[in-house]
């Protein structure tokens, strides 16, 4: 089937709204940079007007001629960190449990707890690009019908922020990956508790917290995905939650192109200010130095974003795309880096001044490649997949 991404009138509307967005975004992205200790809930009071960009879904969908969702998200998802990643994500409701849940839960679940903003805790101290070691523990305790998890979860994005948090634990250490089940813990549990926010190189507007759980007991319910058949061969368990990540990680590709595709804008305009001529559709050998550089970091944008599009256009005519999405998240890891340091090193002292937010941008685009899976994990992924190795033969 050919892919198409020509936009249509209702998807321009929505790219649209996201651009006037990410300029008032923008405004706040130095302040917001450097006082990464404040966290007022009332950030930009002039952007309540509109609503969350992330939102597309809901706007009304013509299948002939709109783009499917998870495509228009991923333009919206570039649109709105070209204005500021972290302030947006620190605007915006949902978080990545959000995904979790919609992926793992029961409709009753979803009914329940999908108007809260839901954190993802799966990294533990000793235990990041290995999901299946994790150590938290939940125990049932049949008298009171409650789980009792206890454990730590480190980096937990908007965790500060959340209302609750989608919780990867094991009920059977000796089980490996089949004992790791997934739990919601509603802040304000008893024996839950935000232990401190991280301080970061980028992203900072947006929070990142350490979480302690003691003899934390939560209903027996709260066990994601309820049933034990959806817990071990369906979307409830290891496997079907890791799926969600299917999604999530072409959006996190995505979030570091608007990055990059701001570093681009940025330099573009300099370049031209100070005489720079860039003639596209030439040969290379025509151009000024400068002139064919910047045209290899446009290019590189562009082959990201086609990749990252594919991986979305796959998961909206429901097609297998677990390749396609740890391609576009590899290849979007290192593009975004590579764009960002290259813009700086064109513009020079204005590059790394912090009167403007190239420097910033290069911080903030580095997120890309690590959470979600590292760039090393994609890799790895990609290798297992194109060559047919087991995890056991490749790890
Ligand atoms: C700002 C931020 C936000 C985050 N948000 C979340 C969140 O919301 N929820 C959450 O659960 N986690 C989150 N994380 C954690 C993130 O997912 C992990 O940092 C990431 O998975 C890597 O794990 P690690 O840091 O333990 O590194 P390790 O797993 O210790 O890896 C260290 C290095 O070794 C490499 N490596 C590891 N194994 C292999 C291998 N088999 N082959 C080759 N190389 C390998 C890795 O690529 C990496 O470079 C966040 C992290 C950050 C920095």
């Amino acid at each position: 089937m050919p892919i198409d991404f020509t936009l249509s009138e209702r998807d321009r509307g929505i790219l649209q709204n996201v651009r006037e967005e990410g300029l008032i975004c923008r405004n706040y992205a130095r302040y917001y940079d450097e006082h990464e200790e404040e966290f007022a809930p009332d950030v930009l009071p002039e952007a309540a007007t509109f609503e969350p960009s992330f939102d597309v879904s809901a706007h009304p969908y013509d299948k002939r001629v709109d783009s499917g969702l998870p495509v228009i998200s991923a333009l919206a998802s570039i649109g709105s960190t070209w204005g500021d990643y972290s302030v947006r994500m620190r605007r915006g409701g949902g978080g990545l449990g959000n995904a979790a849940l919609s992926a793992a839960g029961t409709d009753e679940q979803k009914k329940k707890w999908g108007g809260l903003t839901l954190a993802m805790a799966i990294t533990e101290p000793g235990c990041g690009s290995d999901p299946s070691k994790v150590q938290c523990t939940a125990v049932l305790d049949e008298a009171s019908d409650e789980w009792v998890i206890d454990g730590e979860k480190i980096f937990v994005t908007t965790g500060c922020r959340a209302d609750g948090v989608i919780l990867w634990a094991t009920v059977d250490k000796s089980a490996g990956r089949a004992g790791i089940k997934s739990f919601l813990v509603e802040k304000g549990t008893p024996g839950f508790v935000v232990a401190h926010k991280e301080k970061k190189l980028g992203i900072r507007a947006d929070d990142t917290a350490a979480y302690v759980f003691t003899e934390c007991r939560i209903p027996r319910e709260n066990l994601l995905g309820l049933n034990e058949e959806v817990q071990t061969k369906g979307s409830g368990g290891f496997r079907g939650v890791m799926k969600t990540f299917n999604m999530t990680r072409p959006m996190v590709a995505a979030i570091g192109l608007g990055i990059a595709e701001a570093a681009l804008d940025f330099t573009r305009e300099e370049l031209e200010k100070a005489g720079v001529v860039l003639e596209y559709g030439g040969s290379e050998s025509s151009l000024s130095a400068p002139a064919a550089r910047f045209i290899r970091l446009e290019t590189l944008f562009e082959a990201s974003k086609l990749a990252t599009l594919r991986a979305c256009w796959l998961a909206g005519e429901g097609q297998p795309n677990n390749t396609e999405s740890s391609v576009s998240k590899a290849h979007a890891g290192t593009a975004v880096r590579e764009i960002c340091q290259g813009c700086i090193e064109m513009l020079g002292p204005m590059g790394i001044s912090r009167e403007h937010l190239l420097e910033k941008w290069l911080r903030d685009c580095r997120i890309t490649d690590i959470y979600e899976g590292t760039g090393q994990i994609q890799r790895l992924i990609i290798a297992r997949d194109l060559l047919g190795y087991t995890r056991a033969d490749l790890k």
